[in-house]
């Protein structure tokens, strides 16, 4: 029998906020343990909790990059446990009224494009960290109550590779957005993974087994191919899987069982009494609309589709977004993009990374690029002194043309010119002319290079190629 996997992820992200969801500690990573805690995140008795607007805001431009409704009413919950690393023993979370419903993820993958759609994205907070010394434990509070949003997915994924695709296209949504930095070395990204194996097109879901708290993407990964083996195996020998929660263990590679159905918590929740519903108004959403972004894929098919770049070109606009705002504007007065294109990432990327100077610090005009291009396209520079030109515009600002006209770099197409510089060239080197006649095809490249060289590297060179190659064969 053939078997397929179904894969539902809830990925929890910490939100981009200078403070802390209730309280006004500063949210940061890396201070000293327990320097950015106060009487709210410690959970003392007696204090308030305030919800931090800007926490509110980034939920709801979440909704709106991830097409989900945001829902008029939401409320927050208390979720209750008991862990050490968490003093108020609950947490606070949206529970069954979250702030955006449904939406979906798209993303490449396997050469198409793939849709995941999504259950929710509620907002609520994260917990302290524990570490243990030889003797004994400690706990880091600076972590708790930092804004965290938890984002749940469909069981729609149906492999391990394609989880991952969906991780980093969620991962680059929310860092285009200015949702989260998404530093998974800073835990910024957490994940649980969901899945059950099932005989190909059964009706029904098989048992769901969650593996807790993955804080990678290739870990997930592994962890996927991991457990879907050993589910389908278990299911192949006859067996029934049970409902149930495991961990994965990066080193041995393994996951192991950690409690199952039975043992489920039961965390009573109920609404918390010291926060008010949020129900946005249509001023508040309207500031926050505002703040929508075109997605990284929208972005991405838009710059291959209006400017006829290839994939790579417009992968590398997206992933560096004002390198892509300045392609824009000087591309649109081109009839060439493609080159120009390929002038900023190659060149001017390069040229910036060496000088250390920055996209609003260049000396030369918005039209040098294009102008250079179509010095180029116009055959009045050959693309190596291109290269020259850029060189010099980009050190002094002066225009393409000018830098061209001073220093006599205009390329030589006159016939008569190239072919005096040919018959030199010939003369000079009767070794290479005559394995060229003696069917080497490779020589008629260094004569060409020494045509090149001969000219200063003004030659126009594809027409110095057929001058040569005439000469040799007219002269044998
Ligand atoms: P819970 O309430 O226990 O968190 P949910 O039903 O809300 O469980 O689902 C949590 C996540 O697990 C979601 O991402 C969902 O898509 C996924 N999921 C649910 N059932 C299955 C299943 N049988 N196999 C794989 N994933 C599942
Ligand atoms: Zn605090
Ligand atoms: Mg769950």
């Amino acid at each position: 029998m053939d078997y397929e996997a179904v894969i539902g992820l809830e990925t929890h992200v910490q939100l981009k906020t200078r403070s802390k969801m209730w309280c006004g500690c500063a949210n940061v990573f890396g201070a000293p343990p327990n320097t950015h805690v106060c009487p709210v995140c410690l959970g003392l008795p007696g204090v308030l909790p305030v919800a931090n607007d800007e926490a509110l805001r980034l939920t709801v431009l979440t909704g709106l990059l991830l097409h989900a409704r945001i829902e008029p009413f939401a409320k927050f919950d208390r979720k209750n446990y008991f862990y050490p690393d968490m003093p108020k023993n609950y947490q606070i979370t949206q529970y069954d009224r979250p702030s955006t419903t449904g939406g979906h993820v798209e993303f490449e993958f396997e050469g198409g494009i793939r849709r995941v759609r999504l259950t929710r994205a509620h907002l609520e907070e994260d917990v302290g960290k524990s570490f243990h010394f030889d003797r004994h434990s400690g706990v880091d509070f600076n972590r708790a109550g930092v804004p965290l949003l938890e984002i749940v997915s469909e069981p729609e994924l149906a492999s391990a590779a394609m989880a991952y695709a969906y991780l980093n296209a969620l991962k680059d949504i929310l860092v285009h957005g200015g949702i989260s930095d998404c530093d998974m070395e800073k835990g910024m990204v957490r994940c649980d993974v969901n899945v059950s194996v099932r005989p190909r097109g059964a009706p029904t879901l098989g048992a769901k087994i969650e593996i807790k708290n993955m804080n990678s993407f290739s870990g997930v990964r592994k962890a996927l191919d991991y457990e879907i083996a050993r589910q389908t195996d278990a299911l192949r020998r006859g067996r029934t899987l049970q409902q149930s929660t495991r961990r994965w263990d990066d080193a041995a590679g393994i996951t192991e069982e950690m409690r199952t159905k039975e043992d489920a918590h039961d965390y009573r929740y109920f609404p918390d009494p010291d926060l008010m519903p949020f129900a946005p108004d249509e001023t508040w959403l309207a500031e926050v609309r505002r703040r929508s972004v075109e997605l990284p894929l929208e972005r991405k098919q838009r710059f291959m589709r209006d400017y006829q770049l290839p994939a790579c070109d417009a992968q590398a606009f997206v992933a560096d977004v004002p390198l892509g705002d300045y392609f824009e504007a000087v591309a649109r007065s081109s009839r060439h993009p493609k080159a120009v294109a390929n002038w900023i990432i190659n060149n001017l990327r390069a040229q910036m990374a060496e000088t250390g100077v920055g996209l609003h610090e260049l000396k030369f005009t918005p039209a040098a690029i294009p102008e250079l291009v179509e010095l180029v396209e116009r055959g009045r520079i050959n693309s190596k002194t291109a290269q020259d030109v850029f060189v010099e515009m980009f050190a002094t600002g002066a225009a393409p043309e000018a830098i061209v006209a001073r220093r006599g770099l205009a390329q030589v197409s006159d016939a008569g010119a190239l072919e005096a510089f040919c018959d030199q060239v010939i003369a000079a080197h009767p070794k290479s002319a005559a394995d060229f006649r003696a069917g080497k095809a490779a020589a008629l490249n260094f004569l060409k290079g020494q045509v090149m060289k001969l000219s200063r590297g003004k030659a126009n060179p594809a027409l110095a190629g057929e001058i040569l190659e005439r000469k040799l064969r007219q002269h044998p």
